[in-house]
């Protein structure tokens, strides 16, 4: 199975997509996390990643799809994938769907995590992250075990907040009509428990 989980920064995409993990028995694919670990890496693509990720901006579609293509060939791959912030664009929606049919694939369906703009800043604002694992916390809704050290992403500040929402709104929201046309779109509240939205979620993929 391929799945897209769409929505905008702090809509609980990552949280839940590693919940899907163990349920689907396929890996989440998050090019968030892959162009933070190339940062982290220091090399000279991670440098370039950092100089729009800091600021909030997309990647260009050209990286963040070579990135992809190189990552699908991956045999954790092989048998699906949960694709978590990508596609981002049009551009990037097209190009998945020409590696997914090389590998004889295409997306089964999208789900849209619904979230009103007033709870994205809090919710971005709050998140910590585990350094060592990856796991993510919320200061308030889902804090982290006590004396974990967790950190808070550089880019999730209430300024950088506000340009990638509007980066969602303005190129990665436009692209949604490419996949309703094929009625793979299912819109879910993600406003709620993390169990409640999982159900949510499970009910809209049938599964
Ligand atoms: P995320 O972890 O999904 O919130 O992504 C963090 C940042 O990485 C975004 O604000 C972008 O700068 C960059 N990024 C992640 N995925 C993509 C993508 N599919 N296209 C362009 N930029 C991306």
């Amino acid at each position: 199975m391929d799945l897209i989980l769409f929505g905008p920064p702090g809509a609980g995409k990552g949280t839940q997509a590693a919940r899907l993990i163990d349920l689907l028995e396929i890996p989440q694919i998050s090019t968030g996390d892959m162009m933070r670990a190339a940062r982290k890496s220091g090399t000279e693509l991670g440098k370039k990643f950092d100089s729009y990720m800091s600021d909030g901006k997309l990647v260009p579609d050209e990286m963040v799809i070579a990135l992809m293509e190189e990552r699908l060939t991956q045999p954790d791959a092989a048998k699906g994938a949960i694709f978590d912030g990508f596609p981002r664009t049009q551009n990037q929606a097209e190009a998945l769907d020409v590696l997914l049919e090389k590998l004889g694939r295409k997306i089964s369906k999208l789900v849209v995590l619904e979230v009103p703009v007033k709870n994205i800043v809090e919710r971005v604002v709050g998140r910590r992250v585990d350094p060592a694992s990856g796991q993510t916390y919320h200061i308030r809704y889902n804090p982290p075990p006590s004396g974990l050290e967790v950190i808070q992403r550089s880019d999730d500040t209430e300024d950088v907040v506000h340009q990638r929402y509007e980066g969602y709104k303005a190129k990665t929201e436009p692209a949604l009509p490419y996949y309703e046309a094929r009625g793979l779109v299912a819109r879910v509240d993600g406003v709620g428990s993390l169990d409640e939205v999982f159900e949510r979620i499970k009910n809209a993929l049938g599964v």
